[in-house]
């Protein structure tokens, strides 16, 4: 039996067996490690082996690039704040006993349209949140107090799309992600899959090279860079306030 038809059973068993805020916390975990950390990683060994293939793919000059020492500091805040994300995550879910889950812990998998409609919706309000809370962290004391950390990286590396001020993490990086998810009580499966996707666009966009085609990619890149303009994911909430470039 294949992994995808014996899937339902497996999940229908996880269910079963474990209580909804354990496999909350889990699930978050293994969503951080697959998404975002490992392919950070294999960024960071492209960066520092640079092989021929993405050379020409690298968006800003060699010059531009982070110092040996801005990268050691970058795996320290990084790593920090997953543990801390993770940390917290869990110390809450074990304040509650593992009982609840503010996402549908269903053991009946969603359906393919249910899945569609929450992840359309969800990207929509994301982009949205994404930023306003973005632009609110370039006003003047956010941005000096907070959002400042983040921008230390004028041309930003994969790992670097969480060298944030912690709250700067929250606020901007998980807030918009988890909420919209959890106002559509979404399937904890579609979360999983709507956050995968979502951490992973965060590691590639803050690669530093023009991959995939894929057009947020160089969008992001020239926020670093420039620090005005290119606030959202999408380029819907740029378009409609004038500020993409
Ligand atoms: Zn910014
Ligand atoms: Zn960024």
């Amino acid at each position: 039996m294949s992994f995808i038809t014996s899937f339902p059973a497996k999940w229908e068993g996880i269910c079963m067996r474990y209580p909804p805020g354990w496999i909350e916390g889990v699930g978050s975990a293994l969503v951080q490690v697959f998404g975002f950390i490992i392919p950070g990683l294999v960024f960071l060994a492209i960066d520092m082996l640079k092989p021929v293939a993405f050379d020409k793919r690298k968006i800003q000059q060699e010059s531009k690039q982070p110092s040996k020492r801005q990268m050691i500091s970058c795996l320290k805040l990084v790593f920090g704040n997953q543990a801390y994300l993770i940390g917290s995550h869990f110390l809450l879910l074990h304040f509650l006993k593992y009982k609840f889950s503010i996402f549908r812990m269903d053991p009946q998998l969603p359906s393919i349209l249910e899945v569609v409609v929450q992840c359309t919706v969800g990207a929509l309000l994301r982009e949205v949140l994404f930023y306003y809370v973005h632009r609110l962290m370039h006003t003047k004391m956010l941005y000096r107090k907070v959002h400042r950390v983040h921008h230390e990286f004028r041309a930003p590396v994969a790992l670097a799309a969480i060298y944030s001020h912690t709250l700067d993490h929250i606020l901007v990086n998980a807030m918009p992600i988890y909420l919209p998810m959890a106002i559509q009580r979404a399937h904890f499966l579609t979360l999983m899959l709507f956050a995968g996707v979502a951490v992973f666009d965060a590691a590639v966009s803050h690669s530093g090279y023009h991959l995939f085609r894929v057009p947020d990619v160089q969008s992001h890149d020239v926020h670093h860079e420039k620090g005005n303009v290119n606030f959202g994911v999408l380029g819907l909430m740029d378009w409609l306030h004038g500020t993409n470039a």
